[in-house]
């Protein structure tokens, strides 16, 4: 019985180190954003890799476990990366790969195992910190009578190692809600009093936080988060606006008190309140009107891009939806999150594929932002400012079809119009409205 145990120890430990001997990096690829370089290395197997700096000059040394190379590190084009130049020697036990590094940058490393895409990985950040993705946009405001612009964060999900949904022909939804994510800040920046940020600019990865801590960073007043749905069912189809589920908001509630002292300027949406210093029952006090502010806020955002795509393209459902998206989180800044059709489904791909329906999602996306702000324009902005003095774009009159547990009154306040002026835009002799009435929604 032992001499078995032992023999199956033995044949497991050869088989192991078998293994190890064997891992090759067969491929390398390089993705770069603003503020980090990723170096992919792929791999036919699991690999022990230590990493470690030197300096004089700056190098980042990696060393593999029993690894050999198996493609050109000279392919790789390291252009506008930290890295000057990358180098691989033999060693007794493995590999070792030098950075030589032309600009400071923070290593880090780790592996990851195989999934739909890919086998398993060695992944390298170069974090450049001092190129900042999104910087500050708002100037602080000292000079009086100033208007600031409203900021609205555009981000374009996945990016970099992350394809999300991969449609036909490798139509990757990376790619199409990037496309869609630009028009839209080039449609939001024509308009006057309006700046638009893009929270990725290219193929690489944020994380989710990552996402929403630059919405932050940026004083973004709107988070809009892009994306192209996946099903198994290749004839589920729609697009679908999303908002925060109040499951999500509440956990997500307790998160924030919980690292309040770690987060000395969250409350950057209503005056750049923090809560590092208030107790714990006024923290929760304004906590909880900010979140109530970005949530009322991402519904009728939602809900205006949700009519305006819906105008064109077919919808998921009937109305907006609600998830725990980890992008919806910030309990600061009003955010919706829009699935412009299903990638996975041949003719939505056919259309999403095709950049004049692109332009005609983003234009959809743009205008109902566009129309979310000119009706309520947060104070000291110009577009508020605009609005005052009654010029307004035209064409600001906007419909609402009545949905079961409306009332007239419950309208007129989340569009931000006196009871009265909606009672005449509409000539009702009294506040009765009926289940799929379109109302007339004056411009405030
Ligand atoms: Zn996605």
């Amino acid at each position: 019985m032992r001499t078995v145990q032992r023999l199956i120890s033995l044949f497991l430990l050869v088989s192991t180190s078998l293994v190890q001997a064997n891992t090759q990096i067969d491929n390398l690829r390089i993705w770069l954003a603003p503020d980090n370089t990723r170096l992919v290395f792929d791999l036919n197997g699991p690999v022990q890799h230590s990493l470690f700096t030197l300096d004089n000059p700056s190098r980042v040394v990696i060393d593999l476990e029993s690894a050999s190379l198996n493609t050109d590190l000279s392919k790789l084009d390291v252009a506008g990366s930290p890295i000057s130049k990358l180098r691989s020697g033999k060693r007794d036990d493995g590999l070792r790969l030098v950075l030589d590094l032309a600009q400071k940058a923070q290593p880090s490393s780790f592996t990851l195992p195989p999934n739909d895409q890919y086998g398993h990985r060695l992944v390298v950040d170069l974090a450049t910190s001092a190129q900042q993705a999104l910087k500050p946009a708002a100037e602080p405001l000292s000079i009086p009578d100033t208007q600031r612009d409203i900021i609205i964060a555009i981000d374009a999900g996945h990016g970099g190692e992350d394809p999300g949904a991969i449609g036909p022909n490798r139509l990757y939804e990376k790619r199409v809600v990037l496309a869609i994510a630009r028009e839209v800040k080039r449609r939001i920046d024509a308009e006057p009093g309006f700046k638009a940020q893009l929270v990725r600019t290219g193929d690489y990865y944020i994380s989710l936080r990552g996402r929403t801590s630059k919405a932050r960073t940026a004083n973004a007043d709107l988070f809009v988060s892009i994306h192209a749905d996946a099903a198994r069912n290749s004839k589920a189809r729609g697009a679908s606006v999303w908002v925060l589920s109040n499951r999500g908001a509440s956990s997500e509630m307790g998160r924030w008190l919980a690292q309040k002292e770690n987060s000395a300027d969250l409350i950057g949406g209503v005056g750049s309140v923090s809560l590092e210093d208030k107790d714990e029952a006024l923290a929760s006090v304004l906590l909880d009107m900010s979140m109530n502010y970005a949530r009322t806020s991402s519904v009728d955002v939602a809900q205006l891009v949700h009519n305006k795509i819906a105008k064109f393209a077919k919808m998921h459902k009937k109305h907006i939806e609600k998830a725990a998206f980890v992008v919806l989180k910030s309990p600061d800044i009003p955010s919706i999150l829009v699935e412009t059709g299903f990638i996975s489904n041949p003719g939505e791909a056919k259309k999403l594929r095709d950049p004049a329906y692109q332009k005609r999602m983003a234009k959809a996306v743009a205008e109902g932002l566009l129309e979310h702000f000119w009706t309520r324009p947060p104070p000291g902005t110009l577009v508020a400012k605009l609005k005052e003095s009654g010029q307004l774009p035209k064409g600001m009159e906007r419909e609402y079809k009545v949905v079961a547990g409306d009332s007239l009154s419950r309208i007129a306040q989340r569009n931000g119009v006196s009871l009265g002026a909606l009672r005449s835009a509409n000539k009702l002799k009294s506040d009765r409205i009926r289940v799929g009435q379109v109302l007339r929604i004056p411009a405030g």
